[in-house]
């Protein structure tokens, strides 16, 4: 074990009807591993209309209610609490996120993001839902393997994302040293070497640890994300991951112009169109 653990903050936004707090990406720290986004969601139901990705895959994951995906591949997905669902964008994706027909209620998920390596970026689009994941005991936690080793999902890089279900108690978790990690808090409150994480607030782990030790006084669920450091430098803007201004101006120059290579969605919601560059 070495030095503590960096403190993050999220930031709030709002996305839709839904309120997020933003963990990633910080000024300075763009990514963990290959995720190079988070938003932590909270809100009456989701609505976000047809928009588009590049270069990046979309991890959905809900602790509670119930979203409806539709993507230009003809995809049409309801995905509840412990399902996962993982778009490939690739050279070129649009997809929408909508409230079931019929249901209203709560929702509370997270929105992830995985940058997508040189070798896969700009390849085909391609969309995974997996309804079963493997669990593993870490003593006081659950842990359910979204993305890493033992699960079924698609990985270009070598990531792990853990979803901690974390009764009061210890739990140890092994770690790859040769990855950095974010225990991401999205309810309740976890000990990390003796500092405090509530919900939003991020604790970073740098390359070099072997185990992380949570210790819990009550109930918590939490992300773990972890990953080799990226070895590329990504661009980041809007909805879009590139290694190049030219490109990012290009994927929302296409979009605007409905270029074939984002497709159509069938959603009943409004089209986003891209802001200005
Ligand atoms: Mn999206």
């Amino acid at each position: 074990m070495s030095g503590p653990a960096e403190r993050w903050s999220g930031r709030e936004g709002t996305v839709g009807d839904a309120t997020v707090r933003r963990a990633l990406p910080r000024r300075g720290h763009r990514t963990v591993g290959a995720w190079c986004f988070a938003d932590h969601l909270e809100g009456r139901g989701v609505d976000i209309g047809p928009h588009p990705h590049i270069g990046l895959q979309t991890v959905t994951w809900l602790l509670e209610g119930q979203v409806l995906h539709r993507d230009s591949l003809g995809s049409e997905q309801l995905i509840r609490p412990g399902q996962l669902n993982l778009m490939t964008a690739g050279g070129g994706v649009s997809h929408a996120e909508e409230t079931p027909p019929g249901w209203s209620g709560h929702v509370h998920g997270v929105q992830l993001w995985v940058a997508q390596p040189s070798s896969t970026r700009d390849g085909a689009a391609a969309f995974e839902h997996h309804a079963e994941l493997p669990t593993v005991d870490f003593g006081a936690a659950v842990a359910t393997e979204l993305v890493g080793p033992t699960s079924p999902a698609r990985r270009d890089t070598d990531h792990l994302g853990l979803d901690l279900d974390v009764r009061a108690g210890r739990c140890e978790v092994p770690l790859d040293a040769t990855h950095e990690h974010a225990l991401l808090v999205l309810t309740g409150r976890l000990r990390v070497g003796g500092e405090s994480f509530a919900s939003d607030e991020l604790a970073y782990l740098p390359p070099g640890r072997a185990e992380l030790v949570l210790d819990a006084e009550e109930p918590a669920r939490a992300l773990l994300l972890g990953g080799t450091p990226f070895p590329e430098t990504i661009q980041m803007w809007w909805n879009f991951v590139a290694r190049a201004d030219a490109e990012l101006d290009e994927a929302a120059t296409d979009w605007n112009a409905g270029h074939e290579r984002f497709g159509r969605v069938a959603s009943p919601l409004a089209r986003i169109p891209a802001p200005g560059r």
